[in-house]
């Protein structure tokens, strides 16, 4: 009886491990890489990525079939351009991201890459194909360079530190008790919010993928930082396809297209001068930005008694 329990007895501890080390289910998700509810095709074959064009085809989804959430949405990322989603929060930005990723399968519609329907190709080869730095990083409770590495694993210890500087990291990592060899996560170290995120995008830099997801990539990261490392994500998406979520309208104002999501639905669309001209849903957020901004700006300078 004992021997038939003990196995039951580790699986429950396992199961508590993750359970306590993740927050919510994207976390979970992101360590574990896989939904075990969606399976390949028998004999799938691998996505072929030629440029990385994203297409979303009147996509609806819903995580409980009484709430819908994406009520038929479309919309394109050329090869190598960017695309920008905004959007009120619980508009359900976050959730294209996940489903781009097949973490959820969609209930209408089609996601391509690259003319390749997502559900037709392996799930291991479609996440290869994606680096994504999601809005709460969660880390393994491995070293510093170990959770860095993992967007690589053939990378060496030059390349894992070059990343780390590109995304602003390295001198906090220099400084902690070990340096790279530095426990982080639930037993280890505690990284702030903006730790984490900047590990996160040293781990997207170091995998270099052709296609680019950003979540609110920066929006643990004071404006200092945010802009510093703002160049360097830049750089990781020249010439790559690029899905950037944004709260902070002011980093997207270069995108190609910005899409508009409101309430599960493409509200508008069009570059950042466009839709300011429409005097619509964006022009509207982006003024209550910038007066709030500009507030702020009124307040710093009052503190410094100017
Ligand atoms: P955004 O990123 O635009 O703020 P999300 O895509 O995270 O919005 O969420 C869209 C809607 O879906 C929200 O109403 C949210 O509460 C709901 N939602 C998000 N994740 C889940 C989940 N795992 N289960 C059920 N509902 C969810
Ligand atoms: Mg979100």
């Amino acid at each position: 009886m004992i021997q038939l329990y003990q196995p039951l007895n580790f699986m429950g501890m396992v199961y508590r491990e993750i359970k306590q080390a993740v927050t919510d289910i994207e976390a979970m998700f992101q360590i574990l890489d896989r939904n075990p509810e969606i399976q390949d095709k028998p004999d799938a074959p691998a996505l072929a990525v030629n440029g990385g064009a994203i297409r979303f085809d009147n996509v609806t989804f819903a995580y409980d079939p009484a709430r819908p959430i994406l009520k038929g949405v479309t919309f394109e990322v050329p090869a190598g351009k960017t695309v920008a989603i905004v959007g009120p929060s619980g508009a359900g930005k976050s959730t294209i991201s996940r489903l781009l990723f097949r973490f959820y399968e969609i209930s209408g519609g089609r996601i391509t890459i690259d003319g390749q329907d997502i559900r037709e190709v392996t799930q291991g080869s479609l996440r290869h194909a994606i680096g994504m730095v999601p809005q709460d990083t969660v880390l393994f409770n491995d070293t510093i360079r170990y959770n860095i590495r993992y967007g690589r694993w053939d990378a060496d210890d030059a390349e894992v530190e070059a990343a780390a500087r590109l995304a602003q990291i390295h001198e906090f990592i220099r400084h902690s008790p070990e340096g790279y060899e530095t426990e982080v996560g639930e037993r280890g170290l505690k990284l702030s919010g903006g730790e984490k995120q900047r590990v996160a995008i040293a781990r997207t830099i170091l995998k270099s993928p052709p296609i680019l997801v950003l979540d609110e990539a920066t929006s643990a990261l004071d404006s200092h930082t945010e802009r510093e490392i703002q160049g360097a994500l830049d750089k990781v998406a020249e010439n790559r396809t690029a899905i950037v979520i944004a709260h902070r309208l002011s980093t997207i104002v270069g995108a190609d297209e910005i899409i508009v999501l409101d309430g599960g639905r493409v509200a508008e669309r069009g570059t950042h001068g466009e839709l300011l001209a429409r005097g619509g849903l964006y022009a509207g957020l982006w003024n209550r930005q910038r007066e709030a901004a500009e507030a702020q700006e009124k307040i710093a300078g009052l503190d410094r008694g100017v």
